[in-house]
């Protein structure tokens, strides 16, 4: 196994390098020198002038060792790929370029690999073998492998997981894994101890890719396992999904990403026959279901978090830049308390006027749904509340589709006709006919009555200290 994964690691063969530490970095400063001929590089380091091409930043450093005589061996990623080069840098050693590689994050972590095999084209194993591997070996990650070999296996694996084992659960999957994840250590009599101990993430081999977009801010497999190894933990808000089940009993499971009823859910789900075409099966069920100008008539009714753009871009401006914290999840963090879903609407809550024409309904708690769309620019993972999107027919074709055209910068926001909410729960009884679908994280979900409310921040995820991916939008 590590000689065939040695091919897949770019060796520099180019000797040994001088290099100075630099505040960011290694910054080369030669060219290739004999490994013999090292003695008099103390003597004579030319200080490097700029960041020239031979610059390594330290985040991109996976790992560090002394190769003997002086020379550091340097484990880093370039251009998409892992490389290792050894360096003779004056005055250091291969643990201080190590400390300042990792911070204060820890090294070596024990990463669950848990690949599904059938997600996006179908190829996940091939990028976990060509991508994601190559980087958890150099970084020396303790690595387990985990294939799913079926739907709901994955909660399977979470439910009966040694957790004390782990640190952290990468799903090479799109979102359905981690959903299955979540909702396997869900079920778990000792889940908030699991979720605390679990931080999980996702690397990007499906065909929605939400959570890796807010968290690694990438799509290339290689650079989002970097990311992986090199992120601070955060406590994030979970969504409560209840349903009655056949019996008429209460059916509690959880979301992390997003609910949706209409045009999306139906591209979402009821394009899964298309799923050869990768991601762009989704952009084609939403053109059909805006032409077709189809709506979903359902009741809606909410309880508001924050009902006014105004006051939901002042909450945004104020979040901007604040790492959220970590804290241990309690079992009492994990109890809803809003009412049965046989009991009546509250009356403080909210009626979500045309629902009768309702087109879109959409809750998220990332901003990216997949690349370049940004339906959720102002979604926070750790506020508290669901951000909701909702449309409905009375809006025309046109003017649909120039709203469509805006989410890449999450422009949307800022549309008249576009109801845009922070919510803290929601219940939601449709009432169309025909073959529609309800999707959960981009999983099926029965066409039922439901109630969603939030969970504030019992789960445990990874995001960069500068903060998540939404630095598009502009307001
Ligand atoms: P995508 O983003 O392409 O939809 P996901 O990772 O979200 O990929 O997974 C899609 C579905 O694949 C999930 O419903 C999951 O339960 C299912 N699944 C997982 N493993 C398998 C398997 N071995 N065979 C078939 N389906 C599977
Ligand atoms: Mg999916």
């Amino acid at each position: 196994m590590r000689a065939s994964l040695d091919r897949l690691i770019y060796h520099d063969r180019h000797g040994v390098s001088r290099a100075l530490i630099e505040a960011g970095g290694l910054q080369m400063t030669d060219q290739d020198l004999p490994t013999t001929s090292l003695l008099w590089l103390g003597y004579c380091s030319p200080q490097p002038t700029s960041k020239t091409p031979g610059f390594i930043p330290f985040e991109k450093i996976l790992w560090s060792e002394d190769a003997g005589d002086g020379i550091i061996s340097v484990a880093y990623v370039e251009d998409h790929a892992v490389v290792m080069k050894k360096v003779a840098i004056e005055g250091t050693d291969a643990a201080e370029v190590l400390s300042h590689a990792y911070g204060n994050i820890p090294r070596e972590q024990r990463v669950l690999v848990v690949v599904n095999p059938h997600g996006g084209q179908g190829n996940a194993v091939d990028i976990y073998r060509s991508k994601v591997l190559p980087v958890l070996r150099a970084a020396h990650a303790q690595v387990t492998y985990m294939e799913t070999l079926r739907a709901e296996h994955a909660i399977e694996i979470a439910q009966q997981l040694d957790i004390d084992l782990y640190d952290i659960v990468a799903c090479c999957s799109g979102d359905g894994i981690p959903h299955e994840i979540i909702n396997g250590l869900y079920q778990r009599p000792d889940r908030a101890k699991a979720f605390a101990q679990l931080a999980i993430t996702q690397l990007p081999c499906g065909s929605g890719n939400a959570m890796t977009l807010l968290t690694h801010a990438t799509t290339n497999a290689v650079d989002a396992t970097l990311s992986m190894l090199k992120l601070s933990r955060i406590s994030a808000d979970a969504m409560a999904v209840t349903q009655l089940d056949l019996s008429g009993r209460e059916v509690t499971k959880l979301s992390f990403l997003s609910q949706t009823y209409g045009v999306i859910a139906d591209a979402d789900i009821g394009t899964e026959h298309l799923r050869w075409m990768g991601a762009a099966r989704f952009d084609l069920g939403v053109a059909k279901g805006i032409l077709c100008r189809t709506s979903y008539p359902c009741e809606f009714a909410v309880e508001y978090a924050e009902s006014s753009k105004k006051g939901i871009l002042t909450q945004f401006a104020a979040a901007k830049g604040e790492q959220p914290q970590w804290l241990a999840p309690e079992e009492s963090q994990f109890n809803r308390d809003g009412p049965a879903l046989s009991a009546p609407i509250p009356t403080l809550w909210k009626h979500i006027e045309n629902s009768d024409k309702l087109n879109v309904m959409y809750t998220g708690k990332f901003p990216y749904v997949s690349k370049d769309v940004m339906i959720f620019p102002t979604a926070h993972p750790a506020d508290g509340a669901m951000d909701l999107f909702v449309t409905d027919t009375t809006m025309s074709i046109w003017e649909m589709n120039k709203m469509f055209g805006l989410v890449e910068t999450g422009g949307q926001f800022f549309h008249d006709r576009v109801h845009y909410l922070k919510i803290s729960k929601y219940r939601l009884t449709p009432q169309v006919k025909g073959k529609h679908y309800f999707s959960v994280d981009g999983e099926s979900f029965p066409l039922e009555p439901v109630q969603v409310e939030v969970l504030p921040r019992v789960l445990t995820l990874l995001v960069p200290q500068l903060g998540f991916n939404n630095k598009k939008f502009s307001h």
